[in-house]
């Protein structure tokens, strides 16, 4: 049988260029469909930090990935914008994208089956394939897939810009790209794809509901019918305590003491009291409003005043690097803030801390809640999106359940579901027996690779 042909459209793609998720599970995704049987090809901007020399290379054992060229468009520090703001050209850099991502298919002869388009950078693709590039032949039997990674980011821009699309002005109405006034790419690319998804079965169903939809509510009940979700996974060739360069000690669930080695290592680098009795709390996060950063202004002066250890890492609102950088003044002896970006400090959190705070508002998938497990830390979460379908409330009673959960985005549920987590943290044997629970759960992207390839033929009918 021939193999199934997917082009897969991304924005950015790890290795090669990262702002956010999406990077993850384009550089991911593709090569567990490789491993599936799946001809699978990656298109990608070739931006400045990309640095393959040429317009292709392959990742995995042979996932071409197709480098759409045009240094004045690409070759820049940056993937969307700089310090002031979205790059003004952007409608036209991705209308380029996109065209070039067909143009490229036409040129390598290769008829996909499938173009998987990942948020609103490639969303015009759907369009054009069923517009300009209708009665191409080449893609006389390509479907489409498109996936949402964040509904709050659109490709929203002004009317005037419409005409660097080169569609017909028709198409500028309210069941196509029209968004109350503007030009709304996203919308577009819901409209045209023949299936839509998001990154987890929660959020698949939140987005339907006006909380949660971003305006696009709407829009999505009327394809409710097309619409899936499917949660990420995460890369355990990078993220496993077991083989992780830059722990103090690697560790695995039979060596949980290891663990406790880290904890101690990293209370040292950071300054807080050596003492591997003392709960560390870890929160490793944009400080942003949709990560419930406003929670845990709430919280945390009565958390400090706890016998805790609380570790963040992150940069984001201004509003909040002032609350942490106060309240590091003020609780010196229990608290490490790092306002900043390090890969390296967050590989080391993720292993040290007992427990690790996800309070969102809203969560497409997330990530940190899988990292968490992998490394023995226990998750403190709200159920919404994916932390919803992964986080299940622990009881100590039957020892079923891997963390600790609320349900409303409110700081005394949150303040709660911490005390429930420190609790169980006292009773040692339940702990440790926790610990090792979550350390063995499956969230490679094997068995998400799977649900996307059964979603491919079920698309193609
Ligand atoms: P989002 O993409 O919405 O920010 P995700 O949970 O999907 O959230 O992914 C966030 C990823 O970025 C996680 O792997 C997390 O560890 C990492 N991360 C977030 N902030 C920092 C930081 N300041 N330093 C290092 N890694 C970070």
């Amino acid at each position: 049988m021939e193999k199934l042909k997917v082009l897969f459209a991304s924005s950015e793609v790890v290795p090669f260029a990262k702002t956010g998720g999406l990077a993850d599970v384009a550089g991911s995704l593709p090569i567990a469909l490789e491993e599936l049987g799946v001809d699978t090809r990656i298109i990608m901007p070739k931006y400045g930090s990309v640095k393959a020399r040429g317009n292709s290379t392959t990742i995995g054992k042979d996932v071409k990935v197709y480098f759409v060229e045009n240094d004045d468009y690409f070759n820049r520090k940056e993937l969307y914008g700089d310090k002031y703001g979205d790059y003004a050209d952007n409608l036209d850099r991705f209308v380029f994208f996109c065209k070039q991502a067909l143009e490229r298919c036409i040129k390598e002869n290769f008829k996909p089956d499938i173009i998987h388009c990942n948020d609103w950078q490639a969303a015009l693709i759907p369009v054009y394939l069923n517009t300009t590039y209708k009665y191409d032949p080449i893609f006389a039997g390509t479907k489409t897939l498109f996936t949402v990674h964040n509904l709050a980011y659109q490709g929203l821009f002004p009317k005037e810009e419409f005409p660097k699309t080169g569609l017909d002005w028709v198409l500028f109405h309210i069941h196509y790209f029209e968004f109350y006034g503007k030009v709304n790419l996203m919308k577009a690319g819901m409209v045209y794809s023949d299936a839509i998804s998001t990154v987890s079965p929660t959020y698949a169903k939140e987005i339907l509901t006006k909380e949660f939809g971003c305006g696009l509510e709407g829009v999505l009940a009327e394809r409710k019918a097309a619409l899936y979700g499917i949660l990420n996974g995460i890369d355990y060739s990078v993220w496993n305590p077991a083989t992780d360069k830059k722990l103090f000690k690697n560790y695995s669930a039979d060596t949980i003491d290891d663990k406790y080695e880290n904890k101690e290592a990293l209370q040292k680098e950071l300054g807080l009291k050596v003492d591997r009795s003392i709960p560390m709390i870890g929160m490793i996060s944009r400080l942003a409003d949709q990560k419930g950063m406003d929670l845990v202004a709430k919280i945390i002066g009565d958390l400090l005043n706890m016998k805790v250890q609380f570790v963040v890492l992150g940069t984001g609102d201004q509003k909040y690097h002032v609350l942490l950088e106060k309240m590091a003044k003020a609780h010196p002896n229990n608290t490490s803030m790092n306002l900043k970006f390090d890969a390296v400090l967050a590989q080391k959190i993720y292993a040290a801390s007992d427990l690790f705070l996800l309070p969102s508002k809203y969560e497409p998938c997330g990530l940190s809640q899988m990292i968490s497990f992998k490394y023995g830390t226990i998750p403190v979460a709200r159920k919404t999106g994916g932390l919803k379908d992964s986080v299940h409330e622990f009881d100590l009673k039957t020892n079923v359940g891997n963390g600790f959960t609320f349900d409303d985005h409110r700081a005394d549920q949150f303040f709660t579901a911490i005390k429930k987590a420190l609790t169980a943290y006292q009773n040692k044997d339940v702990w440790r027996a926790l610990v090792k629970k979550v350390m063995a759960l499956d969230f490679s992207w094997e068995s998400s690779a799977r649900d996307y390839l059964a979603l491919y033929t079920k698309i193609r009918g």
